[in-house]
């Protein structure tokens, strides 16, 4: 009956979100009274994931799952819950799990509450606090069913360390071919750039630039920082960076440690997408840009001035 986690992982190493689903997942289960078990897939070192609470690990190990597979994976994740028993399976909000949690929850007749920010609030009734209305307000969810599927949103619960000893078990999952319709030939990966994702920090910018030219700072203190760069929604719009980029309401969300916005007015619509980001700093030359109500620092200057001091700054620290 233990609590199950899918622990993600690319190139060998487990993603954060993996280490924070064990760390959520080992504190929910001390109060139970329960274990928590991962399921890894072509992953072959899970010895990280003990220091993190997990005392025991599936390892799915298949050719057929080396690119991600929603329903394939799903499927995979059923089997395991009900090889565990588990009747709390609990999933991060990455791109995949996103994808996987609702078909991992209608497999096993189980309720889903997603963008859950919180531990439990009670786990008998089962209650958790969730965000809504795009991070604007919070609601209690109670799930009633006998298995539980939850979705921890990014950055919601930091690492928590806790040794414990390690099991590793092979688990041979039946695939059913007819999840494998669509077959990915090859995947061209962007080297040397953070996914707005994956990042920790996030520089985004807006039409205050003026033009795609400028981007050249925007990357600049992105490449400095280790940051993803992103923009606001016109500037996507008219093509001066790339769709992948457009954060917001109707873009990606942020959930980053650090948002930088320059040039960015901040209309709710905007801010809707990345108020859950922790620290956010806005470059704006306009002191009465809505962006400077939700900030955290602010600086009222030209864009052009300030950022490449900002570099330089940054490269000298
Ligand atoms: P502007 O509003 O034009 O602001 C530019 C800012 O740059 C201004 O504040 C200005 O003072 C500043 N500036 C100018 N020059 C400089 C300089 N030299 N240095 C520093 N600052 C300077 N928008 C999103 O971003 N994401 C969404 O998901 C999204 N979804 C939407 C959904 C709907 C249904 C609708 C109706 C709108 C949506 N929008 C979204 C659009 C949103 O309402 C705003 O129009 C948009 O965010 C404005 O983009 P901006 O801040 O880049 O541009």
């Amino acid at each position: 009956m233990s609590i199950l986690i899918y622990a993600e992982s690319a190139e060998g190493k487990f993603k954060k979100v993996a280490l924070e689903l064990a760390s959520y997942a080992k504190n929910v289960a001390d109060k139970i009274g329960t274990t928590v078990t991962a399921i890894t897939v072509n992953n072959s070192d899970n010895s990280e994931l003990a220091k993190y609470g997990v005392t025991k690990v599936l390892k799915v190990s298949n050719d057929k799952l080396t690119t991600f597979n929603a329903k394939a994976y799903a499927d995979v994740i059923k089997q395991a819950a009900e090889k565990e028993s588990s009747k709390l399976v609990v999933l991060s909000a990455s791109t995949d799990s996103l994808y996987l949690a609702p078909l991992v929850a209608i497999s096993l007749n189980a309720g889903y509450a997603s963008n859950v920010v919180a531990l439990p609030e009670s786990t008998s009734p089962f209650q958790v606090k969730r965000t809504a209305f795009s991070n604007k307000a919070f609601n209690i969810t109670e799930i009633t069913t006998d298995v539980k599927v939850i979705g921890i949103a990014k950055n919601s619960f930091g690492l928590a360390e806790s040794a414990v000893t390690i099991t590793e078990e092979d688990f041979a999952a039946t695939l059913n071919d007819a999840d494998f319709g669509v077959k990915v030939e090859n995947i061209e990966k962007i080297t040397g750039k953070v996914t707005i994702a994956d990042a920790e920090i996030v520089v985004s910018a807006g039409r205050g630039m003026k033009g795609p030219e400028n981007w050249g700072m925007i990357e600049e203190l992105a490449s400095v920082l280790g940051a993803a760069t992103a923009c606001s929604k016109p500037v996507s719009d008219i093509g001066w960076r790339p769709h992948s980029e457009h954060v917001g309401q109707t873009g990606k969300p942020v959930a980053a440690n650090l948002y930088i916005a320059i040039g960015i007015s901040g209309a709710i619509q905007h801010i809707a997408g990345i108020n859950s980001s922790k620290v956010k700093v806005v470059i704006n030359t306009d002191a009465d840009a809505p962006f400077f109500k939700v900030a955290d620092y602010g600086i009222v200057g030209d864009a052009f001035e300030v950022v490449p001091q900002l570099i330089e700054k940054l490269k000298a620290f």
